[in-house]
């Protein structure tokens, strides 16, 4: 199932276009995407039996609706993992990690697809990554609890001022990937169930048609399971946590010489069987 946060509202997505959630089930289901995570499973049992009976709004193409917001409206909390990509550390000139680095992303940052990213400065950059969607969450997951933690996943664009990142010393990673709109998942959710194996898909980024990313999450350092073991001994993981779980090779900042993001660029990130996200690169003053 492929569930979409549309002009607010829940929506599933179909090839043709989409079903409002809480109309067609008469109000048994909420209207906010952030309050189903929970009830995925009996959402789908619902769907599964009435789905030929609901009126479709149908769109040419689902990907390029204009009414696509962020897929989780409010997280409590957005954690990302750095240098997660065996490949991306090499062309960083750093060793794999042995320890999962972990900041945060603010959720002021968040948009959708199709949101307008502001180029803040000389070095905004992109980063392509794979974004675990928290269900029910809890402590201690560990196995296939970590896994059945997670309601699904999307796609997401871990936007990042360089400048300010690396402004301080040590460097302030989660101010400097939260500008606005930096923040970009989507375009749907898609469940747990239909993504056999989260460590094999395909994620790519195209900058004005332009392949720059072109790898697997085959390649990561630490897989999805891990990383949700490794936060939750610490942390109580919430449902719509949202995890970003690496940029792998290829941003701008890796680029002989760095080729970063000017206005007018229009940025295209897709992962197998996620969809895609388009977002264009804005002067501040428009944002
Ligand atoms: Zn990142």
């Amino acid at each position: 199932m492929r569930l979409a946060n549309r002009h607010g509202r829940a929506h599933i997505v179909l090839e043709d276009g989409f079903v409002d959630v809480a109309t067609a089930s008469a109000g048994r289901f909420s209207s906010r995407l952030d309050d189903l995570l929970t009830r995925l499973e009996e959402l789908g049992e619902w769907w599964g039996e009435s789905r030929a009976t609901h009126s479709v709004d149908r769109v040419d193409d689902p990907a390029r609706d204009a009414g696509l917001g962020p897929v989780v409206a409010a997280p409590s909390q957005i954690f990302a993992v750095g240098l997660n990509y065996h490949e991306h550390a090499r062309e960083m000139g750093l060793p794999s990690p042995s320890t999962p680095m972990v900041f945060t992303k603010f959720s002021s940052s968040l948009a959708g697809t199709g949101s307008l990213i502001p180029r803040v400065s000389d070095t905004v950059d992109w980063e392509s990554e794979l974004v675990v969607v928290i269900g029910t969450g809890g402590r201690d997951l560990k196995g296939e609890a970590a896994l059945e933690a997670i309601a699904g996943y999307c796609v997401g664009q871990d936007i990042s001022d360089r400048d300010l990142q690396m402004a301080a010393t040590p460097p302030q990673f989660s101010l400097g990937k939260s500008w606005p709109n930096f923040t970009v998942i989507g375009p749907w959710l898609t469940t747990r169930d239909e993504i056999s194996d989260p460590q094999s898909l395909g994620v790519r980024c195209d900058v004005s048609e332009v392949t720059f990313q072109n790898s697997s999450t085959k390649d990561m350092v630490f897989s999805v399971v891990e990383i949700v073991e490794y936060l939750s001994r610490v942390v109580e993981l919430r449902s719509g946590d949202l995890i970003f779980t690496g940029s792998h090779a290829g941003e701008g900042q890796g680029q002989k010489p760095p080729r970063f993001l000017e206005v007018g660029d229009e940025i295209v990130t897709r992962i197998d069987g996620l969809g895609t996200l388009y977002n264009r690169v804005v002067e501040p003053s428009s944002k």
